[in-house]
């Protein structure tokens, strides 16, 4: 569908904290906005979903304090989508559940411009599902009331006390961190009895998560030092906690974990951290670029029927030799009688999902793993083809033409290091929160040294170093790290459970 003439508003809920809690509708009209307007509350992490180009605004609110008042907001959308372009609004949790989507829907109604509501997630769903607490439940909740703790004007919050005090069910209170006294002080006085369990979650669904529970006698002296974005969850339903918790328990449960892989590459790795309540950080080291030079490679596929197999390394190095055969108007059918090798179960992966059978994958994922395999078969007088990145250890050919093989290594691509780290790594490492940085090659923990700048090694003394396998390990080492973790497979599976394990036996 084409987008109107004069540009389209979407109101999209973007579900609270966890980003996975978008809906896929919502993330579809995410990757066709001209425009992104966010919100505080709002997982940023979202945004790396917008296209390329995309312009990115911040609109975010934190109580007290505004970046742009609601009026400026509704503007804004207003004047970009005039300007013809789809203005995607991400709104923290549900759009209709005090997240003025009323006002802005009848700011674009106003103004003739056609716009879309995506429901989310609302955070007394999705955060009371975080904190296992369910809302309702057979035999001690059949209603459920959501409330907002915050008043326009000074104390008095616009609640009939008496009537809320002396209802049933469960009481969901949001924006009322620092309002909790009042609330408290209220429902007691109008009848609710001060045995009422209460919970109060602080940044829920995030790995930040965290939970005060008590009674609403005892709740104020336990959570003093609440701050937004909380919400109360007043009820019986709150004892339930004891047996339902399921997302504090998780093993890597409250760590940052940054994720030096490449882009594209990272997604898998972060979601299997993210399962186990980790907060993946992204903080890429590595781009993947074309070679300098493509001659060796075209030459090498010119004369691809003189080889006797093709080697690949990486699963870079398989889509960059793919991509070089599709811009010369070729394709897998060059492969055919070629014996192919593949190092690690994700190169292997890459290969077969061209619909390309793979007749070697050595046990172990080095290349010394595939010397061995290879070593059982005769290698001697026989041409293999080795494309790879431009700078690549020398091992594999090197102990290949011992034994008597002749090897072309031809460079596929190159990686180099984008500009600069993350910014929000670089925060975190310096002001200590950064529990974990993960490295998966060699050329991740050069690029990452060079990116912080050699002088600054020392923040790292504070953060676990986790590496793939001990290759990886052993580069940390020569550059003078403490590499607390070396995963015993060497595939970010591996790498998780070595996290995992680390954690647990702390
Ligand atoms: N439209 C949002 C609510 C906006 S009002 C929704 O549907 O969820 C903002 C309030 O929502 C916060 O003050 C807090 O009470 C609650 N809230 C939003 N995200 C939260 C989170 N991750 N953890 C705890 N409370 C949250």
């Amino acid at each position: 569908m084409a987008p109107p003439e004069k540009g389209q508003a979407v109101l999209v809920g973007a579900g609270p904290g966890d980003e996975g809690l978008i809906t896929v509708l919502g993330k579809s009209w995410l990757q066709r906005a001209d425009v992104v307007i966010y919100d505080h509350l709002v997982n940023a992490a979202l945004n790396r979903f917008a296209k390329p180009g995309a312009e990115i605004i911040y609109a975010g609110k934190k109580a007290g304090h505004s970046t742009l008042s609601q009026d400026e907001i509704n503007s804004l959308i207003v004047q970009k989508a005039r300007e013809g372009k789809t203005v995607v609004r991400l709104k923290g949790g549900d759009p209709f559940i005090f997240g003025r989507g009323g006002e802005e829907t009848e700011a674009l109604k106003q103004a003739g411009i056609p716009f879309t509501v995506v429901p989310g997630v609302t955070s007394p769903v999705g955060v009371s599902a975080y904190a296992g607490i369910p809302l309702t439940h057979r035999g001690l909740a059949s209603n459920v009331s959501i409330i907002t703790g915050s008043s326009e004007k000074g104390d008095d919050l616009p609640i009939e006390w008496e009537k809320i005090a002396t209802r049933s069910g469960t009481l969901v209170f949001l924006m009322g961190a620092r309002k909790l006294p009042r609330i408290v002080e209220n429902l007691v006085r109008h009848g609710k009895p001060a045995s009422t369990p209460v919970a109060v979650v602080q940044w829920g669904a995030t790995p930040r998560q965290k939970t005060w529970t008590g009674t609403l006698e005892t709740i104020l002296d336990s959570a003093q030092e609440i701050q937004p974005p909380a919400l109360t969850i007043i009820g019986e339903v709150v004892n339930l906690k004891q047996t339902v918790d399921w997302y504090e328990t998780l093993p890597l449960f409250g760590k940052t974990v940054a994720v030096t892989r490449a882009g594209e590459q990272s997604e898998s790795f972060m979601g299997m951290l993210r399962e186990r309540g980790a907060e993946p950080l992204s903080a890429p080291v590595i781009e993947t670029h074309p070679p300098t030079d493509y001659s060796p490679l075209d030459a090498a596929i010119a004369k691809l029927e003189s080889y006797d197999g093709i080697i690949f390394t990486s699963v870079n190095g398989v889509r960059w030799f793919m991509r070089r055969l599709h811009e010369k108007e070729l394709d897998v059918r060059e492969l055919k009688g070629l014996r192919i090798c593949a190092i690690g179960s994700k190169t292997e992966r890459a290969v077969r999902n061209l619909g390309v059978r793979v007749d070697l994958v050595p046990e172990k994922f080095v290349a010394e793993s595939l010397l061995e395999s290879l070593g059982r078969e005769s290698v001697k007088g026989k041409r293999y083809l080795l494309p790879r990145a431009a700078v690549a250890r020398e091992i594999l050919p090197k102990e290949l033409r011992k034994l008597g093989a002749e090897v072309d290594v031809v460079p596929a691509y190159q990686t180099l290091p984008p500009d600069q780290l993350n910014p929000d790594a670089l925060d975190r490492l310096q002001s200590g929160a950064l529990d974990v940085v993960t490295f998966t090659s060699s050329s991740t923990v050069k690029n990452f040294i060079d990116l912080i700048g050699a002088d600054r090694k020392v923040l790292l003394d504070k953060t676990v170093l986790a590496c793939i396998g001990p290759v990886t390990a052993q580069t940390a080492r020569d550059l003078g790290l403490q590499v607390a973790i070396e995963a015993e497979e060497y595939t970010v599976e591996g790498l998780t459970s070595a996290l995992e394990e680390y954690f647990r036996e702390k």
